[in-house]
């Protein structure tokens, strides 16, 4: 008997929760909020796609993953299936999973989102993607080297998603990182209670399972500069995703007392340097016990939970537009609340105040609304005269936004947009033959998936240049020691072996022309 179709009414009409933790215990551990789907989860939440022809949620997907059909397997517990389905098109479900925004992207265009709460596809991306580190299952493509050498400059999702299609094209792809350990925001930045750094590491091991190599503390521009890879270093080809980590301040009086900071500079002591594992980690960080963040952005969330675990007592957001402006995802802007974070909508700092021992005192604001749509297309928020008020504070945080990371730019002669940012065409090409860029150094802050799905297109672009074939890739099954495309095993369906072209790569390393 054919199996009955799923409507709108037969499926589970609610959207399946994800087990947490409690607000008041998880606001003071650094202990993962989310704790996933177990297996029963993921098979009612999977039984909630409709598998609907017209697909909107992989137009939705900045990296088009094929979502219905992943789900198609989750449903049939074919789990490993749905695996290869995801990574063919993204590298990190684990963190995918967890950090995109996925109900302005996927979710949010989801036929049963017009009816019912969407399918939770973010939950079932992360579930195969946390069964896939249990496992153990990588996609380890089988590759001829091609004889070219591609030098990858950050180790941030772009850098990552670009090294990872380069390694498959069988190039030497060496990933140099400024920082001692790799992963961009992912690692310095993102918290383990939102994104467990165990869970990035396992994912950069599939990468150096492809072959990538990694040289840490290695700040390009300053021990090199890019003209330098492209031309004595020997690299045919150089892919640029140095991020926009360069934070912004306002300008008030005050900023320069002690106690304020940045949040990435907060951020990094804490996830990467493990201040908040002092005295057995010997970095400095001062815990504020009344921190007042600015901004509403993902950053300032982390900012203030994070705070909020170091143990201050309280911890308040100060941003000058509304709740509905607010950028960060809904879902952290709700459990920051839960955790007893104290929103202040309409407010803008004016001064930060001075205790008279060049510490912070207090933070004076001034109320704001909203006028007319600005450059954005969000209504302006404009001071309310006579409304300026003083509250205490002994730590401000500023994370209102980043810039480009200046180094490259200043150290090489990159073309650069009005604002600091690498321009490139299309194609992600820079104004240097052979060299692409992409992610957040060339878009401003912008999402993970977002930055690898750059860090792919300029993969193109580079395969091009260097007259690589953009090919499928054919994956062997490291368990079975059997080629795999996709899953199906090809010994047994007697399919010819799909192999990557073998270029010739150019004499004395000089890359080929532009175009070619
Ligand atoms: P990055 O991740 O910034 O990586 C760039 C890397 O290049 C860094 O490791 C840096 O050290 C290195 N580098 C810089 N200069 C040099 C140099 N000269 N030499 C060598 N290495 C260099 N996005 C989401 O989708 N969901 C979220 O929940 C989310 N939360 C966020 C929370 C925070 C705190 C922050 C800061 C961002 C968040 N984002 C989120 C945004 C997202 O993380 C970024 O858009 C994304 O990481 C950009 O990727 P990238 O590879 O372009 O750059």
């Amino acid at each position: 008997m054919a199996p009955k179709k799923k409507t709108i009414r037969t499926i589970p009409q609610q959207r399946t929760p994800p087990r947490e933790q409690e607000a008041q215990v998880r606001a003071r551990n650094f202990e993962e909020v989310n704790c996933g789907y177990r297996l029963e989860d993921a098979l009612r939440e999977a039984d909630r796609c409709l598998l609907c022809p017209d697909q909107p949620c992989v137009s939705g997907c900045p990296v088009g993953i094929d979502i219905p059909r992943f789900i198609e397997q989750i449903a049939a517990k074919n789990f490993r299936g749905a695996y290869d389905i995801i990574t063919n098109t993204n590298l990190l479900p684990a963190v995918c999973g967890r950090v995109c925004p996925q109900e302005s992207q996927c979710e949010g265009v989801c036929t049963v989102g017009e009816s019912l709460e969407p399918v939770a596809i973010g939950r079932l991306e992360r579930f195969v993607g946390d069964m896939a580190i249990r496992d153990g299952w990588a996609n380890v493509p089988y590759v001829e080297p091609s004889g070219f050498r591609v030098g990858i400059v950050g180790s941030g999702p772009a850098g990552m998603a670009c090294a990872a299609d380069m390694a498959k094209a069988g190039c030497d792809v060496t990933v140099f990182e400024a920082f001692h350990q790799a992963g961009g925001v992912l690692k310095y930045g993102i918290p383990d209670f939102r994104l467990p750094n165990s869970v990035v590491d396992a994912e950069i091991e599939k990468l150096a399972r492809l072959g990538i190599k990694f040289e840490c503390n290695t700040l390009v521009g300053r021990l090199f500069s890019i003209e330098q890879m492209i031309g004595e270093m020997g690299f045919h080809a150089v892919f640029i995703g140095t991020g926009a980590g360069y934070p912004s301040f306002m300008g008030i009086p005050g900023e320069s007392l002690n106690g304020v900071l940045s949040a990435n500079e907060l951020l990094t002591r804490c996830n990467l340097m493990h201040a908040r594992d002092f005295p057995a980690y010997d970095t400095p960080l001062q815990p504020g016990r009344q921190v007042a963040v600015i901004g509403a952005g993902n950053t300032a969330m982390d900012a203030m939970r994070v705070c909020l675990r170091l143990g201050a007592d309280k911890v308040h957001c100060i941003y000058r537009r509304s709740e509905v402006e607010a950028p960060a995802r809904a879902e952290e802007v709700h459990h920051a609340a839960e955790e007893g974070i104290e929103f202040h909508w309409l407010t803008s700092p004016v001064a930060i105040l001075d205790d008279g021992k060049r510490g912070v005192r207090g933070l004076q604001c001034i109320r704001m609304q909203l006028g007319e749509p600005d450059d954005s297309g969000r209504r302006r928020p404009v001071p309310v005269a006579g409304s300026e008020f003083e509250f205490a504070a002994d730590m401000v945080v500023f994370a209102i936004g980043t810039n480009a990371n200046p180094i490259i730019g200043q150290t090489s002669k990159l073309r650069l947009d009005r604002r600091g940012y690498i321009a490139t065409d299309d194609g992600l090409a820079t104004s240097i033959a052979g060299v692409f860029a992409g992610g957040d150094i060339v878009t401003g802050a912008a999402t993970v998936i977002e930055a690898m799905g750059a860090g792919r297109r300029a993969a193109r672009s580079m395969k091009h240049y260097l007259g690589l074939r953009d090919t499928d890739v054919v994956f062997r099954d490291a368990a079975a020691e059997r080629p795999t495309l996709f899953g199906i095993d090809l010994d047994e369906h007697d399919f010819a072996l799909v192999r990557l072209p073998r270029p010739q790569a150019p004499a004395g390393g000089h890359p080929p022309a532009a175009g070619t």
